[in-house]
């Protein structure tokens, strides 16, 4: 990779990254297929000439993955695995903000997110699964028929995260951790659009201790992921990105070896807010839920249902919020800016395509203009009362444009938020737990915050119903999706 025109100050700026890396090396790819970044921010150049790896890099990748899955690595004891991951957490405390800065400017992720949120996040991820190493148990059955049985947890080999471009590096991290912490290797296929984080990431593994092939990074675009994922000798893809490629890949998986599948997609997350709720509160969470990463998130708060009886106090505050909002987007590689531009024109166009198609099916009460005139900057958008079918309403923006809705009853704003073939994240704000715990009983999402909204925990398992997924990342469920159960009858 030739990085140009960018002054970052990272000690790698200058090495050539267009390569893969694979067995522990950056090597050349057989691919002549190659991917030019440009910064969301102004359209410049970022880095050129990084690799689409090919049919041959990916059975390359395999081959050695398989060979790291059943060599030293199979050895190591859980004390020794979890070492691994706390030297991991330690170079990581002074290298990590290096490589969000890198990443930020092909995300457009702003830098001042790195050391209050992405670095902590990541760092928490790793030491949390440092101490599962040794706790994930198997089960055992007495011999009341004449046969024991022991039931192994076991890993699966060699497995793959194609991970989305938003966060290119806590998605490594999310699936990386539980990934290794029971034995597994990891090859990582980062966005087309972001994959420069994950390529700087690569050696600190071995820095930490990992055996070289357990962790390794192949560029491309979906047609590596594609190879990937019909790959006769992957067992599991750990998928994070939209439904659509979600679908492929579960197609993949079950036309080439029934290879597992864990998919983290879409969504359009409600925000319920009652007319007893903290209505400060309920703005900031959800101004927030939308606004965070300028809008993509699969977790973005983009329906919000209020209350009639406060909908004016409610709207009038979350709009004002809004449009002050728009003073914080700016240049994300400075510290002071709290939103950036979209990553690409790719999604700048998309975005604003659906604001304009909007306008016909809702009204516009704030934003939708582009910021300035060059860069992917997008303002705040606000609709209030869609049309029952408009597309603002119903499919994912993946941007910061948010749709309100007022409702009467309980009953009937648990069926508009259920009223979707989404089912990822929803919030419920309200002052009666007793209405929150019957509320987030229907609500048909696999994360409910009760006065929040767009967040997850690593202890609690994360992942979608319906279309927003197959599985769960975080907690002790991860684990158990990265391993298998085996079966040992003793005849006594
Ligand atoms: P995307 O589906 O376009 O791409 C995701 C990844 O899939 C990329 O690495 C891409 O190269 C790869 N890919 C594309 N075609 C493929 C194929 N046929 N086979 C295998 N891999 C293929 O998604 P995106 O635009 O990068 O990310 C945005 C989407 O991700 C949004 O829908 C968002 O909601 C979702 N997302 C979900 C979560 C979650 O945890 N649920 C988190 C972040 C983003």
């Amino acid at each position: 990779m030739a990085l140009l025109g960018q002054s970052i100050p990272i000690s790698f700026s200058k090495t050539s990254f267009n390569k893969l890396y694979v067995n522990g090396k950056y090597i050349k790819s057989n691919s002549t297929d190659t991917l030019s970044l440009l910064n969301p921010k102004d359209g410049t150049l970022v880095a050129e000439k990084i690799p689409i790896a090919d049919k041959v890099d990916v059975d390359t990748a395999v081959k050695h993955a398989e060979a790291a899955f059943n060599g030293p690595w199979a050895t190591f004891t859980s004390s020794q695995r979890s070492e691994c991951f706390r030297r991991l957490a330690d170079i990581l405390e002074t290298k990590l903000p290096d490589i969000l800065h890198l990443d930020s400017l092909t995300t457009g992720n702003p830098v001042s997110l790195i050391p209050t949120r992405e670095k902590n996040y990541i760092k928490n991820c790793l030491l949390y699964y440092a101490g599962w190493t040794d706790k994930l148990r198997g089960d055992y059955f007495p011999a009341d028929d004449g046969f024991v049985k022991l039931v192994r947890q076991e890993p699966l080999g060699v497995c793959v995260a194609i991970n989305p471009y938003n966060s290119p590096v806590a998605s490594l991290f999310i699936k990386a951790a539980p990934c290794l912490a029971t034995g597994n290797v990891l090859i990582v296929k980062p966005s087309e659009k972001s994959p420069l984080g994950s390529l700087a990431v690569a050696p600190l593994f071995e820095e930490a201790g990992f055996p070289p092939g357990v962790v390794q990074v192949l560029p491309g675009d979906g047609k590596t992921g594609a190879l990937l994922a019909e790959h006769m000798r992957v067992r599991k893809i750990s998928f994070t990105g939209s439904v659509a490629t979600g679908k492929k890949i579960q197609i993949a998986a079950a036309q080439s070896n029934l290879k597992r599948v864990t998919l983290e997609l879409g969504g359009k997350s409600p925000a319920v807010i009652f007319e007893d709720a903290d209505i400060d509160n309920a703005v900031t969470w959800t101004i927030n839920g939308i606004l965070a990463r300028t809008g993509q998130v699969c977790v973005a708060a983009s329906r919000v249902y209020v209350q009639k009886s406060i909908s004016e106090k409610f709207i009038s505050q979350y709009v004002e919020r809004m449009k002050a909002a728009a003073l914080g987007i700016g240049d994300p590689q400075d510290p002071d800016t709290r939103y950036g531009p979209l990553a690409d024109s790719a999604a700048f166009e998309k975005v604003r395509a659906m604001i304009s198609r909007g306008k016909g099916e809702a009204e516009l009460v704030v934003g939708g203009n582009q910021i300035g005139t060059k860069g992917c900057f997008i303002e705040p958008t606000v609709f209030l009362n869609p049309k029952p079918d408009a597309e603002i309403y119903r499919n994912e923006v993946f941007g910061p444009v948010v749709v309100v809705k007022t409702f009467d009853t309980e009953e009937e704003v648990i069926e508009a938020a259920n009223d979707t073939e989404y089912g990822l994240m929803a919030g419920v704000f309200t002052k009666d737990i007793n209405r929150a715990l019957r509320v987030s009983a229907r609500i048909d999402s696999g994360v409910v915050g009760v006065n929040c909204v767009s967040m997850m925990h690593i202890q609690a398992p994360f992942g979608g119903k319906k279309a927003s997924g197959i599985g769960r990342e975080f907690g002790e469920y991860a684990l158990r999706a990265f391993t298998e159960p085996k079966t040992i009858l003793i005849n006594m």
